[in-house]
């Protein structure tokens, strides 16, 4: 009977490849079994044969292509990260008889992996060959978990490619095929793994959603901002930031010290946008206490109200943050301005507090100043502000109203009175 070439032993439950074997660990020093029937193999080399494992007693004959793939899934199982290529995609939409599209980017990036498991059962017919889970919180790759296709005889086909589409996850094809069966030990597979052309993308998180986004963005953009209906009464969703209100509270003689430094020092406006961005929510809640003169403690609800319309809304910050910064910057001083003078400068100071205002409405609104006007239309229809109902959005000038300051006293004494 002849023996079988057979690369790989199970040792410990896990595959060994001949080639990483020691010298030392020739025969039965291997300490290894066939990982198909258990049974006692011994490591054998010479002068003039290959490395390769033998039975000693029976005639088993495992299938050494699927030894390749099971080596592979526990190799990238061990990886203490992988490096991932990038991947590039497109999302568009069909708005009123005109295309749209856009390009997705997502760079090379290192996965660092926390945990990893072989043939994990997902739904009824998927179990991707290895899963592997980023650390927590990991930003690096914006990729927090993965699912890895090793492809050695067989590639993921249009079947597969479906199911893979249910499930909204990223996924991977890692491609060894053209590797020799009888070769691909430990130092060919480091190889392989730090090739960036061997990981192919089939999926990545995140476009699924990219694409709704980029739907509902267009839809947007291909049509005019509609002003919501205003309240007449300021509406609270959440219950008052108390705790909030008071950090800012603590704070009022820092800010008013700062404030009387900073007057008297020559500034451009580019200055006091830099600074005041540079500021917590927090902080800049103080700066507006020492501004305005209102107590933070017992802040009106003006200023913390929900406010209708676009959703999302252009603005990831709650209304007590911005709100009151609006009003001390724009309403405090007895001038006019309009929605998008207000929106421009609240873009400028959030920064990064805020999303999707990458497209205009036809009447230039970005989802961030539809919801600054109909804040300002509530705050008209609450009588802190006057203007013009009959001109357009965009043009229409809001000023404070002229008894503005006795209304904001009158809210204050309710908020006392409420103990809210
Ligand atoms: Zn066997």
């Amino acid at each position: 009977m002849p023996e079988v070439s057979m690369p790989y032993g199970l040792r410990d439950n896990r595959l060994v490849h001949v080639d990483d074997l020691t010298e030392d660990e020739h025969g039965a020093a291997a300490r290894c079994v066939c990982p198909e029937c258990l049974g006692t193999v011994l490591a054998r080399w010479g002068p003039v044969v290959r490395r390769h494992f033998s039975h000693t007693s029976n005639n088993c004959t495992p299938s050494v292509m699927s030894l390749v793939h099971r080596f592979a899934q526990e190799f990238i199982a061990r990886q203490p990260h992988v490096d991932l290529p990038s991947y590039t995609t497109y999302v568009g939409a069909n708005v009123r008889g005109r295309d749209y599209s856009k390009k997705l980017e997502y760079p090379a990036a290192r996965m660092q992996i926390r945990e990893a498991s072989l043939e994990k059962t997902m739904g009824a017919r998927l179990r991707p060959d290895v899963w592997l889970v980023a650390p927590e919180g990991q930003v690096e790759s914006n990729c927090d978990h993965l699912a890895v296709e090793v492809y050695f005889r067989h590639a993921v086909d249009a079947e597969k490619r479906d199911d893979i589409a249910t499930t909204h996850l990223s996924w991977v094809e890692f491609d060894i095929s053209d590797l020799d069966a009888e070769c691909v030990n430990a130092t060919e597979m480091a190889r392989a793994v730090g090739q960036l052309h061997r990981w192919h993308w089939l999926q990545r998180s995140g476009t699924r959603s990219a694409q709704f986004n980029f739907e509902q963005d267009m839809q947007w953009h291909a049509s005019a901002f509609v002003p919501a209906r205003p309240s007449t009464v300021p509406t609270v969703q959440r219950s008052k930031p108390f705790r909030k209100l008071q950090e800012a509270e603590r704070q009022l003689s820092w800010a008013e010290t700062l404030l009387r430094q900073r007057r008297t020092q020559k500034r451009t406006e580019a200055d006091n946008i830099a600074w005041f961005a540079s500021l917590t929510e927090i902080q800049r809640l103080a700066v507006c206490g020492a501004l305005t003169g209102l107590p933070l403690e017992w802040m009106p609800q003006h200023f913390y109200q929900v406010v209708a319309g676009p959703r999302p809304s252009g603005i990831k910050s709650h209304g007590w943050a911005w709100q009151l910064p609006l009003w001390s910057k724009f309403a405090h001083k007895e001038r006019d301005f309009t929605s998008l003078e207000a929106a421009g400068w609240l873009h400028a100071v959030l920064g990064d507090r805020q999303e999707r205002n990458e497209y205009a409405s036809t009447n230039g609104y970005t989802r961030l100043a539809g919801t600054v006007h109909n804040f300002l239309l509530n705050l008209t229809a609450q009588g802190l502000l006057v203007s013009d109902p009959n001109v357009r959005p965009a043009e229409r000038k809001f000023r404070r109203a002229p008894d503005a300051a006795a209304k904001l006293d009158r809210a204050v004494e309710l908020s006392v009175a409420d103990g809210n």
